[in-house]
Order: C-alpha cells, then structure tokens, then sequence
C-alpha cells in the first residue's frame, strides 16, 4: 500500500494517525473547554427532564481530569483513556459519571497503544455494549447511546461522526424516555433533548476537532 493512499484514506476517515502524547493532551483539554463551554446549557437540558446536574456534574469530572492532564497525557493511550474514565467515576457521579467511565475504561481496555480506524470502531462497539450492560439500557430510550450508537456507524462506513452525533442528539427530543431520570416523566419527557446525549455529542465534536487537525 503506497504512503499518500495510507494518508488520504485516514485524512477522509478521521482515523488518528497516531496519537502522540502532545494529542493525547490536546483531547483531554478539548473535551474539558467543551464541557466547560456548555455546562449551564447541559444543566438547563437536565432541568427540563431530570434533576438539573449533568453540567455541574460533567465540569466537575473535566476539571479533576484537566487538574491530571499531565499525568494522563503522559501514560500510552490505553492506559490513560482507563484512567480518565476512572477520574470520570469518581468525580461525575450522577448517571453519568459510571456510565461515561465505564466508556471510556472499555475504549482503554479494548484499543492497542497506537490503533487503526479498525481497532477504533471495534473498541467502540465494545464500549457501548459495556455501556449498555452498565445502564441496563438500549437505543430508543433517549439517553447518550442514542448518539453513541449513531456515531458507530459513522465510524464504520467511514462518515462525518460529528454530523452524525448532532443529528442523532437532535433526534432524541421527539424521542420518549423509557430509561432513566427522565423516564420518571412519561410522555412530558418527550420535546426535550437528552442531557447525557447533548453532552456525548459534545465529546464527539471536541475529538473529531482534535484529530482532524492532527
Ligand atoms: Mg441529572
């Protein structure tokens, strides 16, 4: 396989080439501005349907892993997505906390130090097996892995994942909450988008940002 074909074909897929400790860092702080960015407009999502702290919950969790980012950069890949979802778990709390945790230890856990876009769409379908398992959840219930499901598949034919996670975000709010906090509301759930699904469009967003440039 000649070098330029390897390179267009990973600048179209938005595979990483490698993700060297500098990028390593630059994801980590991407991720933390974005949920600092839109912490009141996830707090105000979480106040329509839920309780009200999925942006004081997710600024929490992205200050203590910004506080690391040193340390977190600095492990190999692998190594630092599980210890990112570990700082997750610990300082998210909430629904969120163990289920974003549990994503990104799966991710950590499932992809080699430096992977191709095929250990990165199957490390992703391991992750939301893991966090349907976590959540005892499934798609169509409004909740995050409406937008992660989604963005799989993106993944995997090759698509814009961003596209692909704002849309399918947008697509939770006519959707009716059968799991979670939001589920409490029946059918008042219904003309509001997701909290956990806003918030992993957001991730999506800053990562494909990141490595895009890379
Ligand atoms: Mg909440």
């Amino acid at each position: 396989m000649p070098q330029p074909e390897t390179r267009t074909d990973t600048a179209t897929t938005g595979a990483p080439a490698a993700i060297d400790e500098p990028t390593r860092r630059a994801l980590i702080e991407a991720l933390a501005q974005a949920m600092f960015a839109h912490a009141d407009e996830l707090t105000a999502l979480d106040q329509a349907i839920g309780d009200g702290d999925h942006g004081l919950n997710m600024k929490r969790g992205f200050e203590a892993a910004l506080a690391d980012v040193d340390g977190l950069a600095a492990k190999p890949l692998p190594d630092g997505l599980k210890a990112m979802g570990m700082t997750l778990v610990m300082k998210v709390g909430g629904a969120s906390g163990p289920l974003y945790g549990t994503l990104f230890m799966t991710l950590g856990k499932a992809l080699p130090v430096e992977p191709d876009r095929a250990n990165l769409v199957a490390a992703f379908g391991a992750a939301i097996d893991a966090v349907k398992a976590r959540g005892k959840s499934d798609f169509g219930q409004k909740t995050m892995l409406d937008v992660l499901g989604p963005v799989h598949e993106a993944l995997a034919e090759g698509s814009d994942p961003k596209a692909a996670a704002d849309n399918a975000a947008e697509a939770t709010i006519p959707m009716l909450a059968t799991r979670g906090r939001a589920s409490f509301l029946g059918e008042r759930s219904i003309g509001h988008m997701d909290p956990g699904a806003r918030s992993s469009a957001l991730m999506v967003a800053a990562i494909a940002d990141v490595l895009e440039q890379g």
